[in-house]
C-alpha cells in the first residue's frame, strides 16, 4: 500500500489532502459524523452519503457492551452491520472509560480497571484488548488506547496521563490487526506546552499511519484550546493526518482546519438535532420557539438537503412540538449537510488559495452564533 495520506494543497498552515482507506478515499478536511453504536443516530446510510460523509465514526466501547465484537465480526464486520460501505473510523474507548471518572477503579501500565456503563461490573480495557475488539470490528482506522483526562487536573496526575498514554501506545502499536487497517496515535498533555510536546515526539516516535490531538476541547477555554492547537498541529509530521478529537461547531470547525488540522469529529450536529435546534447562518435555530409556528422559510435558505429542499420551518417545528420522530431526523440529516457543507467549502478554499477570507466571511456570518464550548461525548 502507498502511503495513506497526500497533501494536495496547502494555504499557510491548513492543508486539503486525500486518505486512503481500505473502503475508500476521505477527502480532507474530513468532518467525520459520529455513530457511537454503530448508527449516525436517525440517519441511515443512503441518507449519509447524500449530505456528503465520506467517513463515520464508531465507537469499541459501547460496541463492546452491546452488542460485543464477536457478534459484529460474524456479520460483516461493522460495514457489514451497519450497512455503510465506506470508511471507518472507531475511538478506542479510552475517552468513554475516562470521561465516567466516578467508574474508574484502577489504573497501570497494563490498562485501565473500571465499571461498565451498562451493568456496573468492573471490566477491564488493555492496549491488546483495545487492538483487538477494533480488529474484530474491522474499521478502516483503529485509534489507540490512551488516557483522556478533564481539563484542569493537577499538572502530576496530567504527566502520569501523558506517560501512560505512550506506554499503551507503544503496546498497542505492536498488536495484531486488521487487513489494511490503519491504526493512529494520540498526543495527550492538555495545554501544557512540555507535556504536550513530550506527548505528541513520543507518539510521533512510534510510526503510526496518523496522528490525534486527544485531551483537548475537555473543559478548558475555546482561546486556550484553539491557542493550542495553533502550536501543537505543526509539530506533527505534515506527511500524515491529523486528527483534532472532538469539535464540531461551525467556527471551531474553521479555526482548527486553518491550523493545519485534517480531520475532526462532534456529536454537536446530531445531538443539537435531537433536541430540536437547526445550524444556520442566522445562528442556532430552536424550532420549539412559537415565533416558527407560521414560518414557511426552509431551516435555512441556502442549504441543499433533503428537508430545506421540502419543508418549511414551521412543518418541522410541528414534527418537533408533536414528538414526531422524523422532526429531529430531518434537523440531523440537514444539520449534517450544514457541517459537511461548510467542510467542503473550506477544503476547496484552500486549493484556491483563498482560506483566509473564507474564514472571515463564516465568521462574520456566525456573528450572531453564541460562543458554547464544544462538545464530545
Ligand atoms: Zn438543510
Amino acid at each position: 500500500m502507498t502511503t495513506a495520506f497526500e497533501v494536495t494543497a496547502t494555504d499557510g498552515a491548513a492543508r486539503a489532502g486525500v486518505l486512503h482507506t481500505a473502503h475508500g478515499d476521505v477527502p480532507t478536511p474530513a468532518f467525520m459524523p459520529v455513530g457511537t453504536k454503530g448508527t449516525v443516530k436517525g440517519v441511515d446510510p443512503d441518507e449519509l452519503r447524500e449530505v456528503g460523509a465520506s467517513i463515520v465514526l464508531g465507537n469499541s466501547y459501547h460496541l463492546h457492551f452491546k452488542p460485543g465484537e464477536d457478534v459484529v465480526a460474524g456479520l460483516g464486520g461493522l460495514h457489514g452491520f451497519m450497512g455503510w460501505g465506506g470508511p471507518i473510523l472507531t475511538d478506542s474507548g479510552g475517552f468513554q472509560v475516562f470521561s465516567l471518572r466516578d467508574t474508574l477503579l484502577a489504573m497501570d501500565d497494563g490498562g485501565v480497571t473500571f465499571r461498565s456503563l451498562y451493568d456496573g461490573t468492573p471490566e477491564r480495557f488493555t492496549p491488546e484488548l483495545a487492538a483487538e475488539i477494533q480488529a474484530k470490528l474491522g474499521s478502516d482506522i483503529a485509534m489507540c488506547l490512551d488516557v483522556c483526562p478533564p481539563s484542569g487536573v493537577p499538572r502530576a496526575e496530567l504527566e502520569e496521563a501523558t506517560r501512560l498514554t505512550a506506554v499503551w501506545a507503544a503496546r498497542q502499536r505492536a498488536a495484531p490487526r486488521a487487513d489494511g487497517q490503519l491504526l493512529f496515535g494520540i498526543a495527550q498533555g492538555g495545554s501544557d506546552p512540555e507535556l504536550r510536546r513530550r506527548s505528541i515526539e513520543e507518539t510521533v516516535a512510534l510510526d503510526f499511519d496518523g496522528h490525534a490531538l486527544g485531551g483537548l476541547s475537555v473543559g478548558e477555554t475555546r482561546e486556550r484550546m484553539f491557542d493550542t492547537v495553533g502550536w501543537a498541529a505543526p509539530l506533527l509530521p505534515a506527511a500524515k493526518a491529523r486528527y483534532f478529537m472532538g469539535i464540531g461547531d461551525p467556527e471551531g470547525i474553521v479555526e482548527v482546519i486553518e491550523r493545519g488540522i485534517d480531520m475532526f469529529d462532534c456529536v454537536l450536529p446530531t445531538r443539537l438535532g435531537r433536541t430540536g435546534t437547526a445550524l444556520s447562518w442566522e445562528g442556532r435555530l430552536n424550532l420549539k420557539n412559537a415565533r416558527f409556528r407560521d414560518d414557511p422559510r426552509p431551516l435555512d435558505e441556502g442549504c441543499d438537503c433533503a428537508a430545506c429542499r421540502r419543508f418549511s420551518r414551521a412543518y418541522v417545528r410541528h414534527l418537533v412540538k408533536q414528538h414526531e420522530m422524523l422532526g429531529p431526523r430531518l434537523l440531523t440529516v440537514h444539520n449534517l449537510r450544514f457541517l459537511l457543507r461548510l467542510t467542503a467549502d473550506a477544503r476547496a478554499a484552500i486549493e484556491r488559495g483563498e482560506l483566509a477570507s473564507f474564514k472571515a466571511d463564516v465568521l462574520a456570518r456566525l456573528a450572531q452564533e453564541p460562543a458554547e464550548p464544544a462538545w464530545r461525548f
